[in-house]
This record gives C-alpha cells, sequence and structure tokens, in this order.
C-alpha cells in the first residue's frame, strides 16, 4: 500500500509533471517572473470558472482578505463579526488593521458560523462579516446576506478552504462559493483545493471601483507608475504560480469530484455509529471537502489520533484552541455563547483527504478508526 499522507501532493504532480513542468519552463525562458501574461491568463480563466467579473491575483490567501479589508474603509475600531472556530488568518488580519475583532459560535453540524450568533453580537460599530466557508463547504449566505442587508454591512467571504463549491439560494440562483457577495477571497497554499507550488492568493469582486481600488492596493497603492494615491502594499502572484494554477484549474472539478469519492467512502463506513459523527452536508451548498473531519462522542478523540499515528495514518485536529483563547487574540468571553465551538475543539479530527487517496487506503483508515472506536 502507498504510504497514507494527510494530503499527497506528490502523487497528483505526477500525474501532470510533463505539463507543468513545460509550463514552468516557459515561464523561465520568457523571463518574465512578475505580471507576465500568465497571471493575466489565469486572471482571465479564473474569472471565467467562478463567473466573477474581476479576480485580483495577490500573493496569499491572508493578504487577500487584508486586501479587501483594506478595500472597504473602515476606521480604527470598527467591528467585524467572524467565527471562533477558524485558521487565524482571519482573525488577524483584522487586528492587523487595527479593527476590532467580534468571534461569535459556529454551528455545530455544519462547522460554520451561526447566523443567529451573528445577529445577537451586532452593534452600532459593527461594519463588516467575515464568514468562511470552513472545511469545504459555504457557509449560511441566505441568512448571512439578510441580516448584512438589514444591517447594511459589507460580508467578505473567506473562500480559502471552499473554491469549487456551490450555493443554491431558495429562488432556486446557484452561485460558485467566493461570488455571493460583494468581495470573496481564497488561497492558492498547496493543500487547499486549488493549490500552486507556492504561496498565492486572490480576491474576487463584480463592483468595477473596488475592483480598480483593490488592484491597486496590491501594487503599493499606485494608480499611475509613481504616483501612489493611497498606502498599499506588495502582493502579487508571481508568474511561475500561475503557470502552475493554469493547469491545475481545468482540474479543479475532477480534483472535487476525487475528494468527493473520498468522503462518500468515509461516510458510508461510519453511517449510524454511536460514537462518531460523520461531516453534515448542508442541504443549500455542495461540499468540496478540504477536510473530512468527524465528531468522535465518546471523549477519546485524542487516544483515537494516537492509534491511527501508530498504523502511519495521519490525522489532524482543526482546530486545537479556539481564537477568543489563543495568546494574541485573547478575548473576555462568556463560555455560554461558545458551546458548538468549545465541544468541537474536544471532538473534532480530520482524517486524511486528498485526490490521490486509493480504495485500499480508505478500506486501510477507516478499517482501523472502526476497530479503536469499537473496543
Ligand atoms: C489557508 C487559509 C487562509 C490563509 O491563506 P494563506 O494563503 O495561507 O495565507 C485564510 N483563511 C482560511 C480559512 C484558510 O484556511
Amino acid at each position: 500500500m502507498k504510504k497514507i499522507q494527510m494530503v499527497d501532493l506528490q502523487s497528483q504532480y505526477y500525474k501532470i509533471k510533463p505539463d507543468v513542468d513545460n509550463a514552468i519552463l516557459s515561464v523561465m525562458n520568457s523571463a518574465m517572473f512578475i505580471n507576465g501574461p500568465e497571471v493575466k491568463s489565469f486572471q482571465t480563466e479564473l474569472e471565467h470558472y467562478l463567473d466573477s467579473k474581476h479576480v485580483i491575483p495577490c500573493a496569499n490567501g491572508t493578504d487577500a482578505l487584508q486586501i479587501a479589508l483594506m478595500a472597504l474603509d473602515l476606521q480604527e475600531g470598527d467591528e467585524v463579526i467572524t467565527a471562533d472556530f477558524t485558521f487565524a488568518a482571519t482573525v488577524e488580519v483584522i487586528e492587523l488593521l487595527k479593527l476590532k475583532s467580534v468571534l461569535v459560535d459556529v454551528d455545530y453540524d455544519t462547522f460554520t458560523i451561526d447566523p443567529d450568533k451573528i445577529r445577537a453580537a451586532i452593534t452600532s460599530k459593527t461594519r463588516a462579516i467575515i464568514p468562511v466557508h470552513i472545511f469545504g463547504q459555504c457557509a449560511n449566505m441566505e441568512e448571512i446576506i439578510k441580516i448584512a442587508k438589514d444591517h447594511n454591512l459589507h460580508i467578505i467571504e473567506d473562500n480559502a478552504q471552499a473554491i469549487g463549491s456551490e450555493f443554491t439560494f431558495s429562488d432556486g440562483t446557484v452561485k460558485k462559493s467566493g461570488t455571493m457577495t460583494k468581495i470573496g477571497t481564497t488561497s492558492f497554499f498547496p493543500s487547499k483545493n486549488l493549490g500552486c507550488y507556492g504561496d498565492g492568493g486572490a480576491i474576487f469582486t463584480d463592483d468595477d471601483e473596488l475592483a480598480y481600488k483593490m488592484r491597486g492596493i496590491v501594487n503599493h497603492g499606485m494608480y499611475e507608475r509613481y504616483y501612489h494615491d493611497e498606502v498599499g502594499v506588495n502582493s502579487r502572484l508571481d508568474s511561475v504560480q500561475a503557470a502552475v494554477l493554469r493547469k491545475k484549474l481545468p482540474l479543479l472539478d475532477t480534483y472535487n469530484e476525487a475528494r468527493k469519492k473520498a468522503a462518500d467512502y468515509y461516510d458510508e463506513a461510519f453511517a449510524g455509529h454511536s460514537n462518531i459523527l460523520t461531516p453534515k452536508r448542508a442541504q443549500y451548498s455542495t461540499h468540496v471537502f478540504h477536510q473530512y473531519t468527524l465528531r468522535i462522542l465518546n471523549g477519546q478523540r485524542n487516544e483515537l489520533q494516537k492509534f491511527l499515528t501508530e498504523k502511519e495514518i495521519p490525522a489532524m485536529i482543526y482546530y486545537p484552541v479556539a481564537l477568543r483563547k489563543q495568546k494574541a487574540y485573547f478575548q473576555e468571553s462568556d463560555d455560554a455563547d461558545f458551546v458548538n465551538t468549545d465541544k468541537l475543539l474536544e471532538q473534532v479530527i480530520s482524517l486524511p483527504m486528498h485526490t490521490e487517496l486509493d480504495e485500499e487506503q480508505l478500506k486501510y483508515i477507516t478499517e482501523a478508526v472502526l476497530e479503536f472506536m469499537n473496543k
């Protein structure tokens, strides 16, 4: 059996190696390393895939969030609501810009931000909401968009983990994750569903003015060469990464399908087990399984992880600590408001999930989990 990895980027690369190697070599030969034609072409192709008017490539998914927030002209101390259960980048950029992060609880079954908790957290200083489409599934955007309309708030969709997933609104409209609101962001970190071979990210918007502004912000606030109209950053997707992404974008749906197939296998193996909850698939969203995350109900999650490690099966705890309890982002809070987050921190375990899992590996993994859980 092939060695089981959390994410197997090497096997994936070998399948497209000649194509990708040629693309990288042609960037080398062109010597157009920054803002070359590959970047522009990738931008256009991603706009087409997402059906988004503007894609602004940048250096990584964290920058994408920061640039999106910078473009909204918020004032120091303005409040931005996001989930307590997510990767730290989301809250990091809010604090970096001297805005105030307001962390709220998530839904127990979907792991995504709880719209009722957003409503309860709104004050006269609230300006924006950052829902995270965590683990590959969209947050409850229909509700969140309603809340934002009622209170005149911006929404930035953090789509770093769910590119390619789709949301179906109650009127039947279907939209790709990251394109449902004014701004969406993503990451092309290697292990993300659409990953390059280094760092990369992008911002999506249909708004011409915002797009113009963000294209300036990523480039030192320059709209005309050497004229700096505002304080910007230096955040670019480099040409080599764009060339890699141009080869991988046409495969994204196939890749997401392979992840879903692995998830189906896991689901079936664990269905009905009294101490294992499989990830819920929401009615309104397709799931692209950036992670496949179980909830272990018998209090033995850490022991299960250890057992799997001994069997050479990697398994990860995403996430072990709530953002509100992290040293850098510590907030006084009432634990009674974060019941779901706190339960999830104790229960979640993510199994290997990538495009290259084969049946032999899936069988070995599920049998090992069940062996431990049925002891
Ligand atoms: C990965 C990730 C980011 C940050 O992306 P980078 O490219 O690593 O900077 C932001 N938000 C979420 C939810 C992520 O998973």
